[in-house]
């Protein structure tokens, strides 16, 4: 290495509509243009009868070769040019998995199961039916961006830290570093797309004010996917206290709404459907699109489009107000998911310092009302620019990771957060907790816990991730049994469980016998069978859905485990052969028989309800308490 200068580590955001590529460059961050002089490049890819095409130059052959050019999710099956924002969705699924197959009904181009049940997205280049997988489509992109990078440092890169939504589980992120890989360049690290902004965010903010601590929000509504996270930062230091979102909310849903509209409009003048037809689709959308951002800074604008459907000219106009109108829901179901995320990180709008706007759609000026009246007024943030914010944390990361950049830099540290509670099965099928959901890794938390039964010289630890009440609603992450230990009596033995997270995300966990040291272990790997974010939110969903029911079944638990503690302790305190001896030999056995029968009638019901076990409380406690207080007390 010595005397060679080393090429620089870029950052790229490979978004879902455009992407951007940046580096740390002279003591600060570059974001970098393209050879059309562009700071963000479309994530477009056309493959043409002779030649395929990325970026500017696929998108701007839009109009003139339509059919053979189809962007966005909306086209037809003829396509022969795809948006990784969708290819994106594809990337680490399954073909059979439920999400796969709901988005694919939603998509016109065509996607089939290849070797493994991988999807694959079907193509026709030079003239041949082609079949290429997501990560394919996505390391195109990403060519594109190295290349973008090389021309301007004029040197080889080799480096890059890349990002992806929040949410992304494991073979999605694993899927970007094939892409990565693929469009030969060493992935060094993934980094979620709202953190990344955070990144950004806290340079300039620590650059201004590096004492005191700031509680940020960032809103992150691009054109497919929405992302909310709250992050406090201080001295250098970022943690990310929670974040929500919506995989499938963006620009593209509100472009729809605007096409649906004069699509209806369009039938309603000219009695006439252009829904089944592609190429009209296509075109309106191109024009809905460029409407829309028009319409982030005029209150109207029009559509102009020559020969849309059988040879009919279409003319229309549109208000900001009937735009907003449309995608009012969409707008509420944003402010709901700010709604949500503060409540996780246990946050009043009044304890959130700032709040930023980060990706394209957040120009749409009611989001920003709508967001600006939540924080009863607050100014929003719009310092950082929203397209490339994303880039920019990339880069800071990239030049974190080879030692690069300066103190301002390196001194950043990210902490991130566990997605979903983590405990263990015990008692009554109960998910004991014991880090909670949103907690910053790298983590550790231990608990004590002790045997059921009298003599038990095993315990069965089964570790599981989810927000019910009931184990077997969340999911397993492993089991290991843990055995070994002393006979003792019921209750005698403290055996410790620790849960262990490190900064890779990987869990560990341990259980140790406190009277005798012994010891035990497995490691958890954030690896393919842990959940999606969308498997997240339905857990999260499901949680609220059923904790009613779930409350009561705790009360169940409690009120049995509460009748067996009671006639296990009358048991042991029966045995204390003080307290015996005062007893007299016939309260003594009117004693043994009840609790005697208390067992027996718990061990053949599992599950009563509360009051059942509370009324077989009152009736065992008013045999024992009364001959126990008297002749003991
Ligand atoms: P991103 O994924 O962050 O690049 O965001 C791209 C999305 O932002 C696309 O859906 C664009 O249509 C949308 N967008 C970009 N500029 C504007 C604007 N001025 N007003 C409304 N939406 C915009």
């Amino acid at each position: 290495m010595a005397g060679r200068r080393k090429s620089p580590a870029i950052g790229i955001d490979l978004g879902t509509t455009y992407s951007c590529v940046a580096v740390w460059k002279q003591d600060r961050i570059e974001i970098i243009v393209n050879d059309q002089g562009n700071r963000t490049t479309p994530s477009y890819v056309a493959f043409t009868d002779s030649e395929r095409l990325i970026g500017d130059a696929a998108k701007n052959q839009v109009d003139m070769n339509p059919i053979n050019t189809v962007f966005g999710k909306w086209f037809s099956n003829d396509v022969l040019s795809l948006v990784p924002s969708d290819a994106k969705r594809l990337i680490g699924r399954r073909f059979s998995d439920d999400s796969v197959q709901s988005d694919i009904k939603l998509w016109p181009f065509k996607v089939v199961a290849g070797p493994g049940d991988k999807p694959m997205i079907v193509v026709t280049y030079k003239g041949e039916e082609k079949q290429i997988p997501a990560e394919e489509i996505s390391s195109m992109i990403l060519v594109k961006m190295r290349e973008t990078a090389e021309a301007f440092l004029g040197c080889t890169v080799k480096n890059a830290v890349v990002t992806v939504p929040a949410y992304f589980n494991d073979s999605q992120r694993q899927g970007t570093k094939d892409a990565g890989a693929i469009a030969g360049l060493n992935v060094m690290r993934i980094i979620n797309e709202p953190t990344a902004a955070a990144i950004a965010y806290g340079l300039d903010e620590m650059a201004a004010n590096s004492i005191g601590e700031k509680n940020v929000l960032i809103f992150d509504l691009g054109g497919g996917t929405f992302d909310v996270s709250i992050l406090a930062i201080k001295q250098g230091i970022l943690e990310v206290k929670a974040t929500a979102g919506d995989t499938h909310l963006g620009g593209e849903d509100f472009d729809n709404r605007m096409v649906n509209h004069f699509v209806q409009e369009f039938r309603r003048k000219h009695k006439k459907d252009i829904s089944g037809n592609a190429r009209a689709l296509r075109r309106l959308r191109t024009c809905c699109e460029r409407a829309k951002r028009t319409l982030s800074s005029t209150s109207q604008t029009t559509i102009e489009i020559v020969s849309l459907y059988d040879g009919i000219d279409f003319y229309s106009i549109i208000t900001r107000a009937r735009f907003d109108e449309l995608n009012m829901d969409l707008f509420r179901k944003c402010m709901q998911t700010v709604e949500k995320c503060m409540k996780d990180a246990k946050m009043d709008t009044g304890s959130v310092h700032d709040v930023v706007l980060v990706g394209g759609s957040t120009r749409i000026p009611k989001v920003q009302q709508l967001l600006q009246d939540f924080f009863n007024g607050k100014e929003l943030c719009k310092s950082i620019n929203p397209d490339e914010a994303v880039a920019y944390g990339a880069a800071v990361q990239a030049a974190i990771l080879s030692g690069e950049g300066n103190k301002k830099v390196q001194d950043i540290v990210l902490l991130d957060v566990a997605p979903l509670s983590l405990g263990v099965d015990t008692v009554g099928g109960v998910m004991s907790v014991l880090i909670p959901r949103n907690t910053p890794i790298p983590t550790k938390k231990e608990k004590v816990f002790t045997t059921q039964l009298d003599n038990q010289t095993s315990v069965y630890i089964q570790v599981y991730e989810g927000e019910r009440t009931r184990s077997k609603d969340n999911h397993l992450l492993g089991q290991f049994c843990f055995s070994g230990f002393h006979p003792a009596p019921r209750g005698v033995p403290l055996i410790i469980e620790c849960f262990e997270i490190d900064a890779d995300g990987i869990l560990n966990v341990s259980a140790e016998d406190k009277t005798t040291g012994l010891k035990n272990k497995i490691t958890i790997v954030n690896d393919k069978g842990r959940l999606s974010k969308e498997e997240i939110a339905k857990m999260i969903q499901e949680a609220e859905k059923y904790k009613a029911e779930d409350k009561e079944h705790k009360k169940k638990v409690e009120s049995r485990n509460a009748l067996e503690n009671y006639a296990y302790n009358m048991r042991n305190t029966l045995n204390d052969e003080k307290i015996s001896a005062k007893l007299a030999p016939a309260h003594k056995k009117k004693i043994e028989d009840a609790i005697k029968e208390a067992i027996q009638w718990l061990d053949n019901i599992q599950l009563a309800e509360a009051y059942e076990f509370k009324d077989k409380m009152k009736e065992l406690k008013s045999i024992c308490d009364p001959i126990i207080s008297k002749r003991v007390y």
